[in-house]
């Protein structure tokens, strides 16, 4: 069975879906590997390490993809306009399988489009999280890359000293970071921060998370709720009460400190509205705030996705695609989640469907003509 790796093409991504350390694994499970030339360039990894992997590297992509049994991919393919649209899943063979990041929700044309190519697609953003899945998760494994990366880029836009510092003109008090949000990006994000030597608060509309919160160095800030958790480890709708209760106290937060990193991004797709322009408004002039959730619209009414805007003294910066920015280990961890995927349904030298499996079932996103969910 043959798989193959094309270039990502989206402006800005600099990831590859596989590495050269993935070619061997799956070289000794039996499949045969073609990467497009160049395809890990941006991330480091040059065609050389990839023919010593032992994979084959082709320059022809409509080839390599027309070729192939099993697509890997970072991100869904290109939707392009005019003629020659969707054509890397019109290069593929009907019947053939795709695998990546797809974000089904995002690109609903896409979507129809492998449909009707025929195209057996699977999503690892709708793997379910569980403890058999983690390791195929690229939606955690990407957005720990964000928090970590999200504090980097507070602590760089900040006008000041993260960490206390004891000087000969005096003490530097630590500066104070509260972090919205406490799944995988804000519990990398405290343990970032708190490694910086800031002061560290965090918040979550699901209760369960303060324990985790602590655990990593910070102080747990909340209104309690019951009930706030939708079931599989994402958040729930909040009252009407419990949402005025929450305001109160986050603009108390955001007045009190330094840096806010927001990191609410449900699914990997929606990106609740938390901050408001008021809350930033009351921050101090020279805080910074990080909107790690621009890839969905963003976490505070003031984000512009993919730019930073200042805000009475306040820097706002939404950055998009922020695993992009640390390409190689972004590549290797998402190469590894795609690995472990493919190696789980692996019998025979070969990937096997399985209908009955709950990760194939809730992964999978086009089959046999049809749309089977875009969640
Ligand atoms: P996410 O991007 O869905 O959300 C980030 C955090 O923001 C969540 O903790 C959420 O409760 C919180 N949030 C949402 N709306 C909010 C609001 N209005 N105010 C404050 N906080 C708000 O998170 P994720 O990283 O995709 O993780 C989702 C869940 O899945 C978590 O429970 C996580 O622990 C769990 N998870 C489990 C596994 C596994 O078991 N294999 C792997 C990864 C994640």
């Amino acid at each position: 069975m043959r798989i193959a790796v094309p270039r990502e093409t989206a402006p800005g991504e600099r990831r590859v879906a596989l590495v050269p350390e993935s070619c061997k694994r799956l070289i000794q499970a039996g499949y045969d590997i073609t990467i497009e030339a160049g395809a890990g360039a941006a991330a480091f990894y040059a065609d050389r390490a990839y023919q010593d992997a032992g994979a084959t590297v082709v320059a022809d992509r409509a080839a390599l993809l027309r070729e192939a049994d099993l697509v890997l991919r970072v991100a869904a393919p290109p939707s392009g306009t005019g003629p020659g649209e969707f054509a890397d899943i019109t290069a593929m063979r009907p019947g053939a399988i795709l695998v990546g990041s797809l974000m089904p929700q995002r690109n609903l044309a896409v979507v129809r489009a492998l449909a009707q190519h025929c195209i057996t697609a699977f999503s690892t953003d709708a793997i379910p999280r569980t403890t058999r899945a983690q390791a195929m998760d690229t939606l955690s494994s990407m957005a720990s890359i964000a928090g970590y990366r999200g504090v980097l880029l507070a602590a760089e836009a900040l006008p000041r000293y993260l960490p206390m510092l004891t000087t000969a003109a005096g003490m530097v008090p630590p500066a104070k970071v509260f972090v919205v949000g406490a799944a995988v990006a804000g519990l990398q994000a405290i343990a970032t921060a708190k490694r910086l030597g800031a002061t560290v608060t965090a918040t979550d509309v699901r209760p369960e998370v303060k324990e985790q919160i602590e655990s990593v160095g910070a102080k747990y800030v909340g209104i309690e709720v019951a009930g706030a958790s939708a079931g599989g480890g994402y958040a729930g709708e909040l009252s009407a009460a419990d949402k005025e209760r929450q305001q109160v106290l986050l603009a108390e937060q955001c007045a009190a400190v330094d840096v806010v990193i927001t990191t609410a991004l449900i699914g990997g797709v929606f990106a609740p509205r938390i901050i408001t322009a008021a809350m930033v408004r009351g921050m101090k002039p020279g805080a910074v705030l990080v909107d790690l959730a621009a890839d969905g619209g963003g976490n505070c009414e003031l984000s512009r996705p993919g730019e930073t805007v200042v805000e009475n003294g306040v820097t706002i910066l939404a950055p998009l695609n922020v695993p992009a920015a640390m390409p190689a280990q972004a590549s290797l961890l998402f190469s590894r989640n795609l690995t472990a995927f493919v190696q789980a349904f692996t019998k025979d030298k070969a990937f096997q469907l399985d209908p009955a499996d709950e990760i194939q079932q809730r992964a999978l996103i086009t089959h046999d003509g049809q749309v089977v969910h875009a969640r």
